[in-house]
């Protein structure tokens, strides 16, 4: 099984996201959770735009990537899990949960550390949100999080095949949470338990601060929930749940051009109408 899902890597990760991309769109035309108001086909470009220049900037600048990481710390005996010969048994459960709260703190790190949310703030500025905002973040921020991902595996030996799972899994997680979809309450509270709901990951692309400074997990909601940054609903109720950042409205956030020159463009402007102005002058 291993070896399977190593050597068929790109085809195992474009499966996923291609499978899901075409389930989660039909969903999301036939039971939108909110009927999609801005063009499609220009926010889809962008969004998936972002997501092209971001893999081609990794391919180029760390080519290595995570994997690569994995193979040759498994090689060389580098890390926590290869120096007590774990197995993986052991080691795939526990680098999943390690690498998913990695994942947490970057993200909250990329809300309070202001060169990060110049980045960061490309995600939060789409104007609506479905399944393409799931891979809607600029180059730079892709090329940084890959740093800190490489960084991770190296420290803990994490196996291959749990980067490439983890990987996939995130990504998969990621489109999910995103879906513009209505899910029925009470599965979406059994599931939220669990996982992050697109209910749940939606208050975090609130316009309010006070709304998108919570919920930073992308897999397990437990992070949240054990670091008291879990917001279980929007002020004013989902309905009234206002999307993107109101420094950034209009039609510019939906061009591929503007969304990558948005980490540099000046950034005095408050972005939330509300509570809390976050002060952008990094
Ligand atoms: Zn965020
Ligand atoms: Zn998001």
């Amino acid at each position: 099984m291993q070896s399977f899902l190593l050597t068929h890597e790109l085809a195992v990760r474009l499966a996923f996201f291609g499978g899901l991309l075409a389930l989660l769109a039909t969903w999301e035309l036939a039971t939108p959770w909110r009927p999609s108001v801005l063009p499609r086909l220009a926010r889809w470009r962008t969004n998936l735009g972002l997501s092209v220049a971001g893999a081609v900037l990794v391919r180029f600048a760390l080519p290595a990537a995570a994997m690569g990481v994995a193979l040759w710390c498994e090689v060389k005996e580098i890390g926590l899990f290869n120096q007590f010969d774990a197995p993986v048994a052991l080691s795939l459960p526990l680098s999943l949960l390690a690498l998913d709260l990695l994942i947490y703190a970057q993200h909250a790190a990329f809300h309070y550390v202001p060169l990060f949310w110049r980045m960061h703030r490309v995600h939060h500025a789409d104007p609506e949100i479905d399944v393409t905002t799931a891979v809607r973040f600029h180059p730079l921020e892709i090329l940084a999080s890959m740093g800190i991902k490489m960084a991770a595996v190296a420290a803990l030996g994490v196996p291959p095949v749990a980067v490439l799972i983890f990987e996939v899994a995130l990504n998969a997680m990621a489109m999910f949470n995103h879906s513009n979809v209505k899910l029925p309450p009470r599965i979406e509270r059994s599931l939220r338990s669990v996982i992050v709901t697109p209910d749940m990951h939606r208050i975090h692309h609130s316009v309010r601060r006070d709304e998108h400074d919570m919920n930073f997990g992308f897999n397990l909601s437990l992070w949240d929930r054990a670091f008291g940054t879990y917001r279980e609903s929007p002020q004013g109720g989902a309905e009234n749940l206002r999307i993107g950042l109101d420094a950034y409205k209009g039609a510019e956030p939906t061009r591929l051009f503007w969304s990558l020159a948005l980490p540099f463009l000046d950034g005095a402007r408050p972005d939330t109408a509300s509570d809390g102005q976050r002060q952008e002058n990094a």
